[in-house]
């Protein structure tokens, strides 16, 4: 769908420089999600793999990160092999509900209540990224918890439209369940993509 250079918003990597590649495709149908154009994947364009990791090589970061849509849609075997192969460091941004493909140094896993995970997803999870739309998150993000690995970070981090209801909740969940960090949308507030 698109590839672009920026600072990572979210998450454990928030603050990296990344090259981000948003692959086109995705089955999940969350209502807030707030990339709908990448649903179809018919409507964009198809790119070699070498393209891909071409216009990565461009930019000084060796950090790419590999998000949709839903990446895990398709097979990511050749192309974290060949960014491999240039010396990048590579993480991917799944709602793990596709099995699970391709080389990575770090798994982000956000679950989502619209499409049951694909059981391969929680052995690779690095981190746990729940977002919080609604009260009974909650509850999702400590089921999906229960299923990782013990080392898998797990993270908070509220949906834009309703951050200003829910910050609040998360602050006072993680002060009364520290295993749990919160995640914000910086990239918002910092008006980059
Ligand atoms: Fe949007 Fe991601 Fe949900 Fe797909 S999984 S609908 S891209 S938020």
């Amino acid at each position: 769908m698109e590839a672009f250079y920026t600072v990572q918003g979210e998450g454990t990597f928030t603050g990296h420089p990344a090259y981000f590649i948003r692959l086109g495709g995705c089955d999940v149908g969350c209502v807030w999600c707030d990339v709908k154009a990448s649903w179809e994947a018919e409507k964009w364009p198809v790119e070699s793999i070498e393209k891909i990791v071409e216009g990565a090589l461009k930019y000084p970061g060796r950090l790419v990160v590999i998000t949709g849509g839903e990446p895990l849609m398709y097979d990511l075997g050749p192309l974290t092999t060949l960014l491999k192969e240039k010396g990048f460091s590579i993480n991917i941004e799944t709602s793990g509900t596709h099995p699970f493909s391709g080389h990575f140094d770090w798994v982000c896993f956000s679950p989502k209540k619209f499409k049951e995970p694909h059981e391969s997803i929680f052995e690779r999870a690095d981190e746990l990224k729940v977002i919080v739309f609604h009260k009974s998150d909650f509850a999702f993000a400590e089921k999906h918890a229960e299923k990782v690995r013990p080392s898998c970070k797990k993270l908070l981090q509220p949906e834009w439209s309703k951050s200003k209801k829910y910050t609040n909740y998360i602050i006072e969940y993680i002060k009364n369940h520290p295993d749990w960090n919160i995640s914000l949308q910086t990239h918002k507030f910092m008006d980059i993509p």
